[in-house]
């Protein structure tokens, strides 16, 4: 599969490994919202409204570490065990724990024997060998384009070089990253970190980055890179994924329209608060990051005519209608979709669970 992403376009050829399906640009679409919350024949004209962005919401690699959990529990019987939060979201871990999933921090936290699953943001590979150490049942529900960076600085580390790696310190996917190479690897937190830059030698640099970061902000560390670094490389195909930018553009669309700008997600998910940024820097009046609707302050819709709406890549679309509900309440009843690109990429279940699910299929 090659994917090749930038802030205004996007390609995918999904005609090999775990994905299926393509993704296509479009100009911007606009057009009423046909999943309405409110009766347009009855509601009042307020002239007030909402944009509301698509894509938003879910992409393939969340939607296939629910889906992983979820199988895993119908499967195995609950409680499955799954280290770190499956995805960087409130509402779908307390919606998991309900169904009897157990989230730990630690491998060491899970009974010997048991079943955990790894989460969309990977793991270094000495979570695989604790795993093994303590006979756990691994299901790795680490996003394929997450793997892909793997892969890269596993490649990069092999042919010594430095590799410089764009992203949030702390951050679950960087950890892991990182933990693939350390010895090669060096964090970039951002323009700012820059200046800490140490190589070994200038002509043998590559950067990669985090999945989920702002796109322009990248772009700007990149350059800075740059002027240290003139020979320094770039990876194979852009690391920020297509849903992070997607998200990001059609924000970018709608936010110099927006009095105010909603992205509904949880503040521990850098692709939901990389939004509210995105929306600010692209001429939105206020932006607010709110897991759920209840979370709105009237005092943000005060004079307000033009509401954006969007949400993170971990973001169920339930929660999504629950604010269109809210707003709609207060007057808010007239909803745009702004279509800036039609996603339909999937990806398949993690191999270890597929292969159980067949045999339990073959038992009847
Ligand atoms: S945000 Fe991107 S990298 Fe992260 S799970 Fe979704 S598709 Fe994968």
């Amino acid at each position: 599969m090659s994917i090749s992403v930038t802030a205004a376009n996007l390609m995918i050829d999904a005609s090999g490994g775990a994905a299926r399906g393509v993704a296509a640009a479009v100009g911007g679409n606009r057009g009423t919202y046909d999943g309405r919350v409110t009766d347009a024949e009855t509601t009042p004209r307020t002239g007030k409204r909402v944009l509301l962005a698509k894509p938003r919401g879910y992409c393939a690699g969340v939607d296939r570490a629910v889906q992983t959990v979820e199988e895993a529990l119908k499967l195995y019987g609950a409680p499955i065990y799954v280290r770190k939060q499956i995805v960087h979201n409130k509402h779908v871990v307390q919606t998991l724990e309900a169904k009897g999933a157990i989230f730990v921090e630690e491998n060491e936290e899970v009974p010997e024997g048991a079943t955990v699953i790894f989460s969309a943001h990977g793991v270094a590979p000495e979570v695989y060998e604790q795993a093994r150490t303590r006979s756990l049942k691994a299901i790795d529900a680490t996003c394929p384009l997450v793997t892909k960076v793997h892969q890269e600085a596993r490649r990069f580390a092999a042919e010594d070089y430095d590799i410089l790696l764009i992203g949030h310190e702390g951050h679950e996917e960087v950890v892991g990253t990182a933990g693939e190479a350390p010895a090669h690897i060096q964090l970039v937190d951002g323009p700012d970190g820059v200046d800490k830059v140490t190589v070994r030698d200038p002509n043998k640099v590559v950067w990669l980055s985090q999945t989920t970061l702002s796109v322009d902000e990248t772009l700007e560390t990149v350059a800075r890179l740059k002027q240290r670094l003139p020979l320094l490389q770039s990876p194979p195909s852009d690391d920020i994924c297509y849903a992070t930018s997607n998200r990001q553009h059609v924000v970018k669309e709608i936010a110099p329209d927006c009095d105010v700008v909603i992205v509904v997600g949880s503040r521990n998910s850098s692709n939901s608060v990389r939004l509210v940024e995105v929306a600010l820097d692209a001429g939105a009046r206020a932006g607010h990051l709110v897991d759920f609707a209840h979370e709105i302050d009237d005092a943000w819709l005060e004079g307000a005519r033009t509401v954006g709406l969007t949400s993170g890549a971990s973001v169920p679309d339930e929660l999504v209608q629950q604010v269109l509900a809210h707003l709609a309440e207060r007057g808010f009843a007239d909803v745009e979709e702004v279509t800036t690109a039609n996603e339909r990429l999937t990806f398949s279940l993690p191999q270890e669970l597929k292969r159980d699910l067949k045999a339990a299929a073959a038992r009847g």
